[in-house]
């Protein structure tokens, strides 16, 4: 029982006041003595908004229909962490490092919210991305060798997502990677206390494991000729990042003390930078930026042989955002003095040219300067991260005047054919979108490669569950069709009958749902450590803890299912004329839960009204768009 004063359960309704009033007055006779209807009940799967904002489009109701135990292994014996990863890996080779440093759009976008809070995407992910590498998961075997061979320029999130996903393919794979080790971004402009090495390592070996030539050293451009790799390959991916960032816009910016924060992160990440001076002034409001000052409050500066607090502070160029997030609570909690809606002016320089203070100047939304408000802040190391661009060396013919490439929607870059590019050397982006380029670009040069016509891209370009392929994995593959002129095929099983996949088009929002289905759930968190600025110093250790199994199962049976089934029973049990069954158990599959007898349906929408994940629509019935 709801109990009103102390709610357990929404008690939204699908009616206004006064819609309840029919303007028909034999609907119960038409409901339990109508005989026929032109509107019965279709399954409709449409993409749900987790998945449709994820820029790497992961099957995240795919997933998380694994770990509450919808979606059974096909294989006997399979664990369903197994199974889960498997899904993962479709879209996205990387759950553990997206499971821990993505700013996981999907969960903003959560329909759940609407109910009582979004679901823990990330914490699902980071278990089962663990388990996989605790388990030595694989990824499946690549397809047969198709004789096509592409070379991936770089190896952040982009270029190994490409590179995985071509190999996964059948096609030969060489990675060219300037630097001694793999990784990128993610290894040298993110430290290993949110993104831990072992972590990272085995990711990408997993991916190189499936038979990818690395030559690490060479930088395309300046060691190898870029045309020398579009005459030995079919096709040329760049993912080479953004490599180069912005100098520090002010008078006397050269000063010895004064470096980019990618050079800063560089060192730490390659152990070359152990400790940082007194006072350390970071500018710019960039991830980089933030990245930075963690890792100087981490290391502290030493002083005689004592290792202690260095004074860190971000000179930030707007006024702080109304909802600080993550970064920058940390940061604060760190002891990280953050000072916003500031630019810098000029560099002041002691009698040596080393900085000894920055001049900054307040700014107004928008960037106009306000007269008289500089000051100087003294600093012992000003370090600069504002913007990115990416290094084109040898290779100027890329660049679009902004220091980015330009591609098409179908990520060719526009110069000349059979060069690819995808990540941040088109634009400042997230990982997950990085990781999303290289999926997509990978399905790109697949068409190009095999000589095929490149195909218009979807409007949700995300990772697209195939019922065929569910039903064959299961053993229950249609026949096929005969091509005879029959009526009455509504049982033959050359079809898949009563099944409409509209999520290539379609997504499905919170007013679809029978939100008042689902009792009210808390959240399950990740234990986060707190990190204060009394201990931050030499903190280099994880922040947040995996979930354990049975927390992971409760948080993915929190999810809603939106537009694919969850098989609740509802519309079995409120049908009136008793017209909707299970689907035997041994032909169930994925979407394939309930059937409709049309000869009982009278089309009275009730099982469409209980369904609490939007996936029954009225046949005949026109969906918005
Ligand atoms: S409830 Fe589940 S399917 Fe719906 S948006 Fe949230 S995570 Fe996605
Ligand atoms: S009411 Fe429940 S069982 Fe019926 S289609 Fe919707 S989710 Fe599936």
């Amino acid at each position: 029982m709801n109990d009103i004063a102390n709610p357990t359960q929404h008690t939204f309704r699908r009616f206004k006041d006064g819609e309840t009033v029919w303007d028909f007055s034999d609907l119960q006779t038409r409901i339990f003595e109508g005989e026929r209807t032109y509107k019965c009940p279709t399954y409709v799967r449409r993409t749900p908004p987790c998945q449709a904002i994820c820029p790497s489009g992961h099957d995240i109701r795919g997933w998380l229909s694994i770990a509450r135990g919808i979606d059974k292994p096909p294989v006997a014996g399979m664990p369903w962490q197994e199974y889960a990863f498997q899904r993962m890996a479709a879209a996205n080779p990387f759950p553990a490092l997206i499971g821990r440093i993505c700013p996981a759009q999907c969960q903003k976008s959560c329909n759940r919210d609407k109910v009582d809070d979004f679901i823990g995407i990330n914490s699902v992910e980071h278990y089962v991305g663990d388990w996989a590498i605790a388990h030595k998961l694989k990824l499946p075997a690549p397809a047969e060798a198709t004789g096509k061979s592409v070379a991936v320029v770089g190896s952040g999130p982009a270029a190994l997502s490409a590179a995985c996903y071509l190999r996964l393919k059948g096609h030969a794979i060489t990675i060219y990677e300037a630097r001694d080790k793999l990784g990128g971004m993610t290894r040298y402009g993110i430290s290993s206390h949110r993104l831990p090495r072992d972590v990272l390592d085995a990711e990408i070996q997993r991916i190189l494991d499936l038979g990818i030539t690395v030559v690490t050293g060479k930088k395309v451009g300046v060691d190898i000729p870029l045309a020398e790799l579009e005459s030995k390959f079919d096709a040329v991916f760049l993912g080479v990042g953004a490599q180069k960032c912005a100098p520090l816009d002010a008078q006397g910016a050269d000063a010895p003390n004064s470096m980019s924060g990618l050079a800063f992160l560089n060192a730490f990440n390659e152990g070359r930078l152990q400790d940082v001076p007194a006072r350390v002034l970071v500018v710019g409001e960039t991830d980089i930026a933030l990245e930075v000052a963690a890792v100087a409050r981490r290391l502290g500066h030493v002083e005689g042989a004592k290792r202690q607090n260095a004074q860190v502070t971000i000179v930030y160029g707007r006024p702080l955002p109304r909802v600080l997030g993550d970064k920058l609570e940390h940061l604060l909690a760190e002891g990280v003095q953050i000072r916003p809606s500031l630019a810098p002016v000029a560099v002041v320089a002691d009698d040596t040219g080393r900085a000894k203070a920055l001049r900054v100047v307040e700014v107004e939304r928008g960037g106009k300067r306000r007269p008289n408000t500089e000051v100087d802040i003294e600093c012992d190391l000003i370090v600069t991260a504002t913007g990115q661009s990416g290094d084109f060396a040898g290779m100027t013919e890329l660049d679009n005047g902004s220091g980015q490439m330009t591609v098409d929607g179908l990520y060719r870059w526009t110069g000349r054919p059979g060069i690819f590019a995808g990540g941040e050397v088109l634009r400042p982006l997230n990982v997950n979108r990085a990781v999303g380029h290289g999926r997509i670009a990978a399905q790109v040069i697949d068409q190009y490669v095999r000589g095929e016509t490149m195909e218009k891209r979807p409007a949700f370009d995300v990772y697209q569950f195939d019922m065929l392929a569910e039903l064959e994995q299961r053993g229950l593959k249609p026949a096929d069709y005969h091509h005879r002129q029959e009526s009455g095929t509504d049982t033959a099983n050359f079809a898949v009958h009563n099944f409409e996949d509209r999520s290539a088009n379609l997504d499905v929002s919170a007013s679809d749902l029978f939100l008042g289905h689902f009792a009210l759930e808390p959240r399950v968190e990740r234990i986060e450590r707190p990190i204060t600025a009394e201990t931050v110093l030499g903190d280099f250790g994880e922040r947040i803890s995996a979930l354990a199994e049975e927390q992971v199962v409760a948080e993915a049976k929190r999810c809603m299912s939106c537009g694919s089934c969850m098989e609740c029973d509802n519309c079995i049990i409120y049908c009136p004329k008793v017209a909707v069954e299970r689907v035997p158990e041994e032909l169930r599959a994925v979407g394939r839960y309930v059937t409709t007898d049309y000869a009982k349906c009278v089309g009275c929408h009730i099982c469409k009204d209980v369904c609490p994940s939007g996936y029954i629509q009225m046949g005949l019935e026109r969906i918005k768009a």
